[in-house]
């Protein structure tokens, strides 16, 4: 028997194992280790805060989105030998492998900046809504809310969903207006980019939506530390930004047993190579979602993208054959806007997001780089596609690479 065991079934993880069942013989064994037994909606955690959704909404039991003929390894992965193939298990199991795909992801660590998770403030004034947990503790906070100083926050890039602070704050904005309270409210967005954003073009159209919100934006902010006592936040170049609730974007990282098993780079991704996403260092090894170093969004979108050139790739490699697939680092994300609208952005590693149509050129129905209803009607009716369509590696007819189709290159409509 051939053997694959793919570690983690989040949303890449969980893509593969379905696409790759289908793909490979019966000569092959699949595993896939976990170390939850519930599978979640992450871009959901946004709208919870808001009470725009339920937590039963954003899970579902990992093992509905397993197909058969693949093993549900129940477990937490203490660290890889690539030199022996083998995958070791906290509880002392061991699986060896022929190839291996990492899909662990990557996660928020509060721990990682002084004062945040060790000071008296975490889940008080201090809260963040990348973890279920988390969004659900805002949520309460902000339902006691009446006015004062709230700072959107991120520590460090890369982060999960680059947008999605942006998103936060925007949606408080409509969330506060719509309470009656807004002119009680001062809402800051502190950065540690140039601007709002990484690509100059949505750069420039963020910041107009932060100031035409009357959002001020605190941009190169890189935070060195919380003081607790006084809520502030204190740079490495000494700036100081006060705050009655902070909603931080904690420093994100790969898992822990990537650094153990010497496969990371300093935030714990596993550097491969950013168009076939094979491991530099190890032919039987492969990262696909956010647990890769490459340069593109973590995003579910990205993991999507990827793994359809992944997959054909993958096939090759294991029999011998030269990877013909190239990933392009295609991204597309909706922004929500508040207001019942949202933007959406379609960008690669080469080519920033642009105005124009999508997905069919001149005719849509979404919008590039423009509030719509119905680009937050995509947003809303992603949630069905990725329970339905993409975690069971079902078609969605989007290509994987990106298309200059219906995009313009200035800011004239199309
Ligand atoms: C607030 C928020 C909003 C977002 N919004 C969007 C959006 O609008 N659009 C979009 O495209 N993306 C969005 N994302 C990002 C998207 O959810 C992730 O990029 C995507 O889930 C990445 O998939 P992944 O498989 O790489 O990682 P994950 O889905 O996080 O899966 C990793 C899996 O590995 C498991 N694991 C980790 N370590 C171990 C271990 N040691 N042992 C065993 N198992 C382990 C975890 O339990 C998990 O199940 C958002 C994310 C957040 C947090």
């Amino acid at each position: 028997m051939r053997r694959l065991v793919v570690l983690g079934a989040g949303t890449a993880g969980t893509m593969v194992v379905n696409k790759l069942r289908r793909r490979l013989g019966p000569d092959w064994r699949i595993s896939v280790v976990e170390q939850h037994d519930r599978q979640h909606y992450q871009p959901g955690y946004l709208f919870l805060p808001f009470g725009a959704c339920q937590p039963d909404d954003l899970t579902r039991p990992t093992e509905r989105f397993i197909p058969a003929g693949v093993d549900l390894v129940q477990g937490e992965i203490d660290m890889v030998d690539p030199g022996q193939h083998v995958v070791r298990l906290v509880d002392g199991r061991e699986l060896g492998y022929e190839y291996l795909v990492i899909a662990t992801g990557t996660e928020p660590r509060p721990d990682q900046t002084p004062g945040m998770l060790d000071g008296t403030e975490w889940r008080e004034s201090v809260h963040e809504f990348y973890t279920l947990d988390g969004a659900l503790a805002l949520r309460d906070r902000l339902r006691t809310f009446t006015g004062g100083r709230l700072v959107v926050h991120v520590v460090e890039m890369p982060i999960k969903c680059p947008v999605a602070p942006l998103e936060f704050a925007f949606l408080a904005d409509d969330f506060f207006r719509k309470a009656g309270i807004r002119d009680r409210v001062e809402l800051v967005y502190a950065t540690p980019l140039a601007g709002a954003f990484t690509k100059p073009i949505a750069s420039q159209e963020l910041a107009r939506m932060l100031d035409d919100r009357q959002i001020a934006l605190e941009p190169d902010f890189v935070v060195e530390r919380i003081d607790d006592e006084r809520r502030t936040l204190v740079s490495y170049d000494e700036r100081e930004v006060p705050f009655d609730l902070l909603v931080t974007v904690p420093l994100n990282m790969g898992a822990e047993y990537v650094a153990r098993s010497g496969l990371g780079d300093e935030l714990n991704y596993v550097p491969v190579d950013k168009h076939t996403l094979l491991s530099t260092s190890y032919d039987s090894i492969f990262a696909v979602g956010d647990a890769s170093n490459i340069p593109a969004s973590k995003a579910g979108s990205v993991a999507h993208f990827s793994v359809e050139v992944f997959v054909d790739n993958f096939v090759q490699h294991v029999n011998g054959q030269k990877m013909t697939g190239s990933f392009d680092g295609h991204a597309n994300c909706y922004v929500e806007a508040g207001d019942g609208k949202a933007l959406l952005i379609d960008f690669n590693y080469d080519t920033e997001p642009l105005r124009g149509r999508y997905p069919l050129p001149g005719v849509g129905p979404f919008h590039l780089l423009e509030a719509t209803r119905v680009n937050h009607w995509g947003k809303l009716a992603f949630r069905w596609t990725y329970w339905h369509l993409l975690l069971p590696g079902r078609p969605i007819p989007l290509p994987a690479h990106m298309s200059m189709a219906g995009k313009v290159r200035d800011y004239q409509e199309v």
